[in-house]
């Protein structure tokens, strides 16, 4: 197979619920590692079993938009939370083949916790042959084969790769890890301190939590 011709695309996605300075960084972080020509976040459509009650997919999606808006390597990709059904990873990275063709070396970007729960995820198997994986270190969820379950651990044995060069050499398939600026920052925690009535400044961006304050979002009320 002839090399992809232009530097690989990180794809992030997750339920941003609401952004936060840890994914800002992994974004960040992960184009400096993986040599990305640019990552494009995917904020998921709101699942059916999740209950959102005061914030919609549409407010997850315009607080990603607010905090991404100044990096020109950043964009967003609306389709999962315009999507009427539930939206998966690989039917996802189906339409971004379609679009961007089979050469174009695509990396899921993943924390750690992410990636361990990955061998759940609807068509997980089809997945890996859709796009590479990279898994940042995340504080608390070490990147241990052993603490993989078995068909996971063997695939990612077989398709790590020891060299994040290799990620532009395939549009595909490798499997690698990056270390990170450890922060121990997630959504829940910002969520509680909100419904507390307790700060969350310096965990997020402030255009983030100006949208909140003006939404009325994350109170318990
Ligand atoms: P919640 O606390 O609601 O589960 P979260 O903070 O984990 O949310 P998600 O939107 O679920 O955020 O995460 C999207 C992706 O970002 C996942 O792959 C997750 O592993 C990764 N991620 C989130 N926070 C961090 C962090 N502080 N460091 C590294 N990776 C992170």
């Amino acid at each position: 197979m002839s090399e992809p011709s232009r530097e690989p695309l990180g794809l992030f996605g997750g339920t941003f619920d609401p952004i936060h300075f840890g994914h800002l960084r992994l974004a960040e972080e992960a184009i400096a590692h993986l040599g990305l020509g640019g990552v494009r976040w995917i904020p998921a459509g709101n699942p059916p079993h999740r209950g959102t009650p005061q914030v919609t997919a549409a407010q997850r999606l315009a607080m990603v938009l607010r905090s991404t808006a100044d990096n020109p390597r950043f964009s967003v990709d609306p389709a999962e939370v315009e999507a009427a059904a539930p939206s998966y990873t690989v039917p996802t990275l189906e339409r971004l083949r379609r679009e961007l063709g089979p050469q174009q070396s695509l990396v899921l970007l993943v924390g750690a916790d992410a990636f361990a729960g990955l061998a759940s995820w609807h068509r997980w198997r089809d997945l890996l042959n859709l796009a590479h994986v990279a898994v940042s270190h995340r504080p608390g969820f070490p990147v241990e084969i052993s603490s993989l379950p078995d068909e996971l651990a063997t695939a990612f044995a077989r398709r790590r790769l020891a060299d994040t060069a290799a990620l532009a050499k395939a549009p595909a398939g490798g499997i690698v890890t990056f270390a990170m600026t450890q922060l121990a920052i997630s959504a829940t925690q910002i969520r509680k301190l909100l419904a507390n009535e307790l700060s969350a400044r310096y965990l997020l961006p402030d255009a983030v939590l100006d949208y909140i304050r003006t939404h009325s979002l994350y109170r318990n009320t």
